[in-house]
């Protein structure tokens, strides 16, 4: 019977970024840690796989020579990418072992050796573009699962759902101009936070115009408007979409106690986004669904969040209760605002109406 898999190595803390770096391998530990607690892994039934190390030259399926050279120039002796983004003697191994463990859950979602599966990896990689590491990341897990599916196993479309608190500015880029590849997130807004972009009105270009889709709120949403937000948004694009296969870049840097974001989600509603997302899955590509784990940084609610969409991905209910959290009435009608005017900018391309 087909299952949820989880992807994971404790080779993954060699990349060792320092005590006090934000994404650190302490990050996975805790989140392992509350899976075996809470039992889920017996009773979900969750399979365990390990990572296979990636040949390097498929790093080129997205990134430059230039790139990959750098990274594992700095990985030498252990040295930084950019002011915050850091590598260590292991770090150019760990992340090809990251890559190389995605590509494999993609391979058994494929076959149905796997229904869905959840990549506890890290370096993260969302922010890196074609020639840079950048925020913490090296390569770029998603986009190059995505052209992976798409390169190797004959897939023609492939949507990539980003719900970490900071906008994927690397995977827009990368696919820009592509149709192959529907980039939908869902972040705070650029304006207020890291890396800056992710503007609802940057929609693509050429090929690839209206397949690139932005929801950026503004600090201080919750649960509530988060989810009714997302469900205006997403399925009606997914449904005309038709995806063969769901991307997933996971952060849990919206809850509302991260050190780096101002949203405000709780663990119950980061299972309502799991939830969501697996059942447009279900209903548009039998289920076939990979997430790959970004940032998130709040040791003691990463594990939760996190134990909470693996649950959801294996149809169980959440192991972690954590009352839903509710949006000020001023920051909704804002939201109220701005869906209107996405809806407005998406609406040559989507089945959106303003009602
Ligand atoms: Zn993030």
């Amino acid at each position: 019977m087909p299952s949820t898999g989880i992807i994971y190595s404790r080779a993954f803390l060699k990349h060792d970024t320092g005590k006090d770096h934000p994404e650190r391998g302490a990050r996975l530990i805790a989140i392992v840690k509350a899976l075996k607690e809470s039992s889920l892994i017996e009773r979900a039934e969750l399979k365990l796989v390990k990572p296979i190390r990636l040949d390097p030259e498929k790093l080129l399926y997205v990134h430059s020579p230039a790139l990959i050279e750098k990274v594992e120039k700095a990985s030498v002796k252990g040295g930084y990418l950019d002011s915050d983004t850091v590598t260590s003697p292991d770090s150019f191994n760990v992340a090809l072992l990251a890559v190389g463990g995605v590509f494999r859950a993609g391979d058994l979602v494929m076959d149905g050796k796997l229904t869905n599966a959840f990549c506890l990896i890290r370096p993260p990689g969302h922010h890196a573009t074609r020639d840079e590491a950048m925020g913490f990341c090296l390569f770029n897990n998603a986009a190059l699962l995505a052209a992976h599916l798409l390169k190797d196993k004959g897939l023609r479309r492939v949507l990539i759902v980003d719900w970490d608190v900071h906008h994927g500015n690397g995977t827009q880029d990368l696919f820009y101009q592509s149709r192959e590849v529907l980039y939908f997130s869902v972040h705070q807004d650029g304006r207020t936070i890291y890396p800056g972009t992710g503007s609802f009105d940057e929609v693509g270009e050429g090929e690839g115009e209206g397949f690139n889709i932005n929801l950026p709120l503004p600090p201080g949403v919750g649960d509530d408007v988060y989810l009714y937000a997302l469900s205006e948004i997403l399925p009606p694009i997914v449904e005309a979409y038709a995806p063969e296969f769901i991307v997933a870049s996971v952060g849990f840097d919206a809850h509302r106690q991260d050190q780096l974001g101002a949203l405000k989600l709780s663990a119950q509603g980061y299972y309502e986004i799991a939830k969501l997302v697996v059942e447009l899955a279900h209903r548009h590509c039998s289920g076939r669904l990979v997430a790959v784990l970004e940032g998130g940084y709040n040791l003691k609610y990463i594990p939760k969040c996190a134990a909470n969409t693996i649950a959801a991905f294996a149809g169980h209910p959440p192991p972690f209760r954590e009352a839903a959290t509710h949006t000020q009435p001023s920051v909704k009608s804002y939201v109220d605002g701005l869906l209107r005017r996405i809806k407005t900018v998406l609406s040559p391309y989507w089945p959106l109406k303003n009602d």
